[in-house]
């Protein structure tokens, strides 16, 4: 498998920048998600590592090869990539087998060679003796898997996944979360996975590549992305988290100084001196009774999980409600202090590239 690596790749349709100057490397046999709201630029960069676009500026490479960029463009047949569409894309009036061996046989590989492959890949997917079944007589998730085996029967390089659990139930959807999981330790492929759901992204991947308005806004693996945000998009797009404005008078040895209004907070991160963000979790939260850095009220408690769940709505944050879990029944419009235990500060500048260290 090669390494991966996009150099200020751009992508321009018509006067719309729908990639704008991604540069990424992503290590042989990562698991990558492409993750970002609807329109920020995934697919397209899917496409574009695809081959099924060209680049206005940048490189794509493989290992040392450009693929795509300085004048060199490999057509998508040679790239050596596997794709699995959220439509599924399977011949209707094939059989599983016969779905699998299409691919096969353009690679040109003998009868015998193709039979011993689709037998190997159905048994990956967890499908072996389904061979003979035609797409209608699968259920979805069962047709996802031959779709996965058929891009996985070729022996590709990378494999490129388009939303690919879009047209599956929630419960279906999480089985198949973690049989790629599974498919993808058990090949050591390389695989990279559109997604705008983040639960879906943090689930699966090694490694989160977070888009917004066509820019990479970070890379990290998904611990560092909940834990270490590059920036205000990537702290409020990740775990719900939250964000406030704070003005940063040290940062030393992984620790800052900041101010939050009148307050002084001593907190994780790493910021220059300035204005900064101190970004959050409702996990980070605790009720006090005095002296909390976040005045609240109450607007309601649900009971969920064991829990009662309660949103309050802090005057700091506007209208943006934090739900935390608090043992005590509390009448609506109650004051509630809050403190923030634990958090991440970060300069005001834009997002970084950070490789997950
Ligand atoms: P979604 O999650 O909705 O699929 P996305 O993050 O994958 O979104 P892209 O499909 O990459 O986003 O599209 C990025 C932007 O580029 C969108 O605003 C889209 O309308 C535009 N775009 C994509 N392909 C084309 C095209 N062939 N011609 C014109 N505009 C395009």
């Amino acid at each position: 498998m090669p390494r991966l690596t996009l150099s200020t790749v751009s992508k321009r349709f018509d006067d719309f920048q729908a990639v704008d100057g991604v540069s990424l490397t992503i290590p042989d046999g990562a698991f990558l998600a492409l993750l970002g709201p609807s329109g920020s630029g995934k697919t397209t960069v899917l496409r574009l590592i695809a081959g099924l676009e060209v680049p206005d500026g940048g490189e794509i490479l493989f290992d040392e090869t450009i693929v795509a960029g300085h004048g060199a463009f490999l057509p998508p047949e040679k790239r050596g990539i596997g794709m699995v569409f959220q439509s599924y894309a399977l011949w209707p009036t094939m059989t599983v087998r016969g779905n699998i061996e299409f691919g096969l046989k353009v690679g040109g590989l003998k009868p015998r060679e193709r039979a011993a492959r689709i037998e190997e890949v159905l048994k990956v997917v967890g499908l072996a003796g389904l061979g003979d079944r035609r797409p209608h007589e699968l259920s979805g998730g069962q047709r996802q898997r031959v779709a996965l085996a058929r891009s996985l029967a070729t022996r590709p390089n990378l494999i490129l996944l388009d939303e690919p659990l879009a047209n599956l139930d929630a419960h279906l959807r999480e089985a198949m979360l973690a049989e790629f999981r599974r498919i993808h330790s058990l090949t050591g492929s390389t695989f990279v996975f559109v997604t705008h759901d983040q639960d879906e992204a943090m689930a699966v991947a090694t490694h989160v590549a977070v888009m917004d308005h066509g820019r990479l806004e970070q890379l990290a693996t998904p611990e560092e992305l909940y834990r270490k945000p590059a920036s205000p998009m990537v702290a409020r797009f990740i775990g719900r988290g939250r964000t406030l404005p704070v003005r940063v008078l040290k940062s030393e040895g992984g620790r800052t100084r900041v101010m939050l209004g009148q307050q002084l907070l001593d907190m994780p991160g790493n910021a220059p001196v300035g204005y900064g963000w101190l970004c959050f979790h409702a996990s980070d939260l605790k009720r006090v009774n005095e002296g909390g850095h976040l005045k609240t009220e109450l607007v309601g408690q649900v009971f969920q999980n064991g829990s009662l769940l309660s949103h309050c709505l802090p005057t700091e944050i506007d209208g943006d409600v934090v739900s935390l879990p608090l043992d005590e029944r509390i009448a609506p419009g109650t004051p509630i202090e809050l403190v923030i235990t634990d958090g991440w500060v970060i300069g005001e500048g834009r997002g970084t590239h950070s490789n997950g260290d």
